[in-house]
């Protein structure tokens, strides 16, 4: 049996403590950490600290440059306001302004996510987003935290801890009201953060209630979690562990499909015999995991990485689910790859697994209108192009249609892009106009 592990945090206040920090890392290294930290998210444990970064390795390390702030990630211009700042002995407060007056300046809303907040009976509901048709996700307010951040992470402007039941049973109800108003819903996903740093009582105070009404529309409850990477003593030796796995049997057994979606950024992630352990219990409930990622510099831009991460999911039972490019956001220039090379990693991991793999989809960035796929770069009389198509658009009818960008080598977002063939607007755009002017005649 996997020995019973306490969980332990570091973060800005205490990471001086780790005994690696101490004794591999320079002073400089620790400045640096402190100065960056400031302004994106920091926090590790003691799973992540001991069993998945190669101490050997920092500070090309990938599990080192997912967690550790790296003086990369900041603007020389950014690093020197906040170091100037830590200087000057501030007030927290004060610091903090520095630091969201920074953070302001790094996109912390990407892809207009604001927008897709709806409204039940004149009541916005914050914590609810509903952009594609299908799907409604669902942020639970006491998910918004996670076992230990990534230091890419877009969602960082909301990471907030507060732990109160009122507000799920409350939540929970205005999402049922909304899902039995939306029989188009067939799945809700469940994310934050992450909604496995809950309690298994406080998640059931979510889950249950939802499997409890009778919606019968609703098919899938999604988890969006990286719980089995950052802690998978969550599944296995936590105290509630073990009702967390009869919960979510429960929710099987009622006729549910239970699928986690699983963020694995590097293939250590998943060599940890409490790792293998967990993703073999939640499996045993009855529930599917699925798994995503973006490809970032640092991190795992080769074929082999994502060829390892494929083929050793498949061999855990996984199924693999979609490779992101690295949003625009945070740090995104220090972790983007550009599309053409994005789309190489790709193609040449699926091309060395086998069918039972290719369930995967990508290269895809997740824009305001949809999710683009980078099919890939060609030529097209006589014109070099990338060849798209949205896997999911706020319009459903854009989905699989292929369209055409001009070829650009250091493209990294879809910003980047300007149509192909001397069109002015991509189809979507076009349609998208047509619609506000169709508004505005009516
Ligand atoms: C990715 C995503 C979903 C889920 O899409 P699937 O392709 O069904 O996995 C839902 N809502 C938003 C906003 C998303 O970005
Ligand atoms: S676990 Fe997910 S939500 Fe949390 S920091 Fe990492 S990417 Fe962001």
């Amino acid at each position: 049996m996997t020995e019973a592990k306490k969980y332990r945090a570091f973060t800005l206040n205490n990471f001086r403590k780790i005994p690696e920090v101490r004794n591999l890392l320079s002073k400089e290294e620790r400045h640096e950490i402190e100065v960056v930290g400031n302004v994106l998210p920091f926090k590790v444990n003691n799973y992540v600290v001991e069993k998945l970064i190669d101490w050997e390795n920092i500070p090309e390390d990938p599990i080192y440059q997912l967690t550790f702030p790296q003086r990369g990630m900041l603007s020389d211009a950014h690093f020197k306001e906040m170091e100037n700042a830590l200087q000057q002995n501030l007030s927290n407060n004060a610091l903090k302004l520095i630091a969201d007056n920074i953070r302001y300046q790094l996109n912390p809303h990407p892809d207009g996510q604001q927008q897709n907040i709806p409204f039940l009976d004149g009541i916005r509901l914050t914590g609810i987003q509903h952009k594609y048709r299908e799907t409604v996700l669902f942020f639970p307010r006491n998910g918004q935290t996670c076992h230990a951040y990534c230091s890419f992470c877009f969602r960082w402007p909301q990471f907030v801890s507060i732990d109160e039941l009122k507000f799920a049973m409350r939540e929970t109800e205005l999402l049922v009201r909304y899902l039995k108003k939306h029989p188009e819903v067939t799945d809700v996903l469940f994310t934050g953060g992450d909604p496995m740093v809950m309690s298994t009582e406080n998640f059931a105070a979510y889950v249950e209630p939802l499997i409890q009404a009778g919606i019968a529309n609703l098919q899938t409850i999604r988890i969006g979690t990286k719980a089995l990477s950052y802690w998978p003593y969550r599944f296995l030796t936590d105290k509630d562990a073990d009702d967390m796995l009869r919960l979510f049997e429960a929710i099987v057994k009622k006729g549910y499909n239970l699928a986690f979606m699983a963020h694995f950024n590097h293939p250590r992630e998943l060599h940890t015999p409490a790792v293998q352990k967990a993703i073999q219990r939640i499996l045993c409930t009855g529930s599917k995991i699925r798994t995503q990622s973006p490809v970032m510099k640092h991190i795992n831009d080769s074929a082999d990485d994502w060829r390892s991460l494929w083929m050793e999911q498949i061999s855990l039972g996984c199924i693999p689910y979609y490779m992101f490019i690295a949003r625009d956001t945070g740090a995104q220039g220090y972790f983007a790859v550009e599309l053409e090379r994005a789309w190489d990693i790709f193609r040449q991991a699926y091309q060395s697994v086998s069918g039972i793999a290719r369930t995967v989809r990508g290269p895809s960035m997740s824009t305001d209108p949809g999710k683009v796929q980078i099919l890939g770069v060609n030529e097209i009389m006589g014109e070099k192009v990338f060849a798209l198509r949205f896997i999911q658009g706020r319009d459903p009818g854009w989905v699989g249609k292929p369209f055409f960008a001009k070829y650009n080598p250091y493209a990294v977002w879809i910003d980047d892009l300007m149509p192909a063939f001397d069109r002015t607007k991509f189809f979507f755009e076009e349609e998208e106009e047509l619609e506000r002017n169709h508004i505005l005649l009516n």
